[in-house]
């Protein structure tokens, strides 16, 4: 039986973009448009002999009224169907209050969170992954999906939980 890994985060922070990494191939839809991955999706896939379920998920906005919207419940029906969590935050963009509504859902879920800060394309944007420590998560792992740099560490990591 294998286990399942979902990836959470607002829109646009790169969710679909670290699926296909680590799938390997373009298989979630990456847009530059906020809110495209409406569903949650899962694929087949395997990391350093480890097989497990990698679930994509739509964009988890917050509005005045809550996350209550149907994109947002099918994140948090991902996030009860799995073992494991990579919460993806923007690294770019910095902290939001989303992000911090998000984490406290996850708490909720007593699923084992790992903490991706994307958007990290090189050395010289490592030091913007610091402010995440104050989400609580432990550490936060630099990453950039879009050139996979610190996904291997990153799955080693997540993949531990499952
Ligand atoms: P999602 O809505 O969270 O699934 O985000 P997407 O994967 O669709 O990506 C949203 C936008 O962020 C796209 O324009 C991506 O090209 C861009 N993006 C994703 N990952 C990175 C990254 O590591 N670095 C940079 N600079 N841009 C990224
Ligand atoms: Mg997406």
């Amino acid at each position: 039986q294998v286990g399942v890994l979902a990836v959470v985060g607002r829109p646009n922070v790169g969710k679909s973009t670290l699926v296909n990494r680590i799938l390997g191939r373009r298989a979630a839809v990456v847009e530059d448009t906020p809110g495209v991955t409406r569903d949650r999706v899962s694929y087949d896939a395997e990391w350093a002999g480890t097989d497990f379920k990698l679930v994509d998920t739509g964009g988890w906005e917050a509005d005045v009224e809550g996350i209550e919207s149907a994109i947002a419940s099918q994140a948090e029906i991902a996030v009860q169907l799995a073992d494991a969590v990579v919460l993806v935050v923007d690294g770019l963009v910095g902290l939001t209050a989303t992000d911090e509504r998000i984490v406290k859902m996850l708490r909720a879920s007593g699923k084992p969170v790992t903490l991706a800060v994307n958007k990290i394309d090189d050395g010289a944007s490592e030091y913007l992954a610091a402010e995440f420590w104050k989400l609580g998560l432990g550490e936060p792992h630099s990453i950039s999906a879009m050139h996979g740099r610190g996904v291997g560490d990153l799955l080693d990591v997540a993949l531990e939980s499952l």
